[in-house]
């Protein structure tokens, strides 16, 4: 079997509601999907993380033209001489979003031609289902805390009655509104009265504080029984991450923004988090997210995979979760996204709590390819 065709796939939803982490304020969603073609009609589908310009590019101007006639078949071949060939030429800009949606492509074009989903390629599953969590609470154009107070508790109560047990809200106020840390501490409280005890909570700052800030919010979110304390401070700051992980009751969690082997290494060698959080289009694929998962496990680091992608990075997330040796979660993203929820024939099925690991070949989806051509991007 042969690649015949190596595609970027650039969709994007406009949002009706422009919503906030403490770094940005989102107007849209998009993504690079990543379609591999082969000479005997299976298809593979992935999905690059981050914006479409610079992935799109990548996939079209320098991956395919190399892949093209290649034996699919031999993923993690292909997945270390793409990473090769980008070391020697792109250096430390090492396109990580672009080889993690090439490699999910290219695992689930061998899943469909053996007629095995990722899982069983990958060694076989350790769990049918796993329990998932709600990720909002994002913040929003509001002229008064009160009111997003309010939206973040009625929120929370909304994921609870759906039926999820965990949920994560942001925090990190000051970057982006008239906002700042005590008010972080009162959103995460808001939740917290408005769901009662038995919910788990998780804070996610996205790199928001410095370390004397973090350390602050840090106590005060373990008044509240946080279940972990997200991205606190910059990710380039691995010696502060040992240090908090170190000094405060609150677990913290961290990897969205880490790729590649040696990266988690570093972070795992320091004890720099007590939940590793690696993001599949993004760290490396499904490849280099079933090592980091293992090397996270013989380190007893729970690894919960950082998921706020499309129909297909959930698929893929479900894949690597099936595998995953220890204590887990899947992350559920519950902002509106048609790009979820829409573009496949058979999306994930979420009862609120837990979700069903797939077990049809590849990822276990099918792309429903009139659907998704009508969010396209052809110009950007
Ligand atoms: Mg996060």
């Amino acid at each position: 079997m042969r690649i015949t065709n190596v595609e970027a796939v650039p969709i994007r939803h406009e949002l009706e509601d422009t919503f906030a982490n403490s770094q940005h304020w989102y107007n849209s969603r998009e993504y690079c999907l990543v379609k591999i073609e082969t000479d005997r009609g299976f298809v593979g589908w992935g999905e690059c993380y981050g914006p479409i310009a610079g992935n799109r590019e990548m996939v079209e101007k320098w991956i395919a033209p190399w892949l093209n006639g290649k034996n699919p078949m031999h993923v993690r071949e292909l997945h270390e001489k793409i990473a090769v060939r980008a070391r020697a030429s792109y250096h430390s800009f090492l396109p990580a979003t672009t080889i993690s949606g090439v490699d999910m492509a290219l695992w689930d074009l061998r899943g469909k031609a053996e007629s095995k989903p990722i899982h069983e390629l990958l060694g076989g599953k350790r769990r049918s289902s796993v329990t998932a969590y709600a990720t909002g609470h994002y913040f929003r154009d509001v002229d008064n805390f009160e009111t997003l107070k309010e939206l973040f508790a009625e929120e929370a109560k909304g994921h609870v009655e759906a039926g999820f047990a965990a949920l994560k809200a942001k925090i990190g106020l000051d970057r982006n509104t008239p906002w700042g840390i005590e008010e972080d501490i009162e959103l995460i409280g808001a939740i917290r009265e408005a769901v009662g005890d038995d919910v788990r909570i998780m804070a996610d700052a996205n790199q928001a504080y410095d370390r004397t800030e973090a350390k602050w919010v840090g106590r005060r979110l373990a008044e509240h029984d946080v279940y972990y304390f997200e991205e606190p401070i910059p990710v380039e700051d691995i010696q502060g991450y040992a240090h908090l992980n170190e000094c405060l009751s609150v677990p913290i969690a961290a990897g969205e923004c880490w790729a590649f082997i040696h990266e988690f290494e570093h972070v795992i060698r320091n004890n720099a988090v007590s939940y590793i959080q690696p993001d599949i289009p993004s760290a490396g694929g499904i490849t280099t997210v079933q090592t980091i998962a293992r090397l996270a496990n013989e380190n007893n680091i729970p690894c919960i995979p950082h998921i706020w992608g499309s129909a297909i990075s959930i698929a893929a997330g479900l894949q690597i979760i099936a595998t995953i040796p220890g204590r887990t979660m899947i992350e559920f993203d519950r902002t509106p996204n048609p790009l979820r929820d829409d573009i496949v024939a058979n999306p994930i099925d979420n009862d609120g709590n837990t979700v069903s690991i797939p077990d049809g070949p590849g990822l276990g989806i099918e792309v429903d390819q009139d659907t998704l051509n009508t969010y396209r991007v052809n110009k950007i």
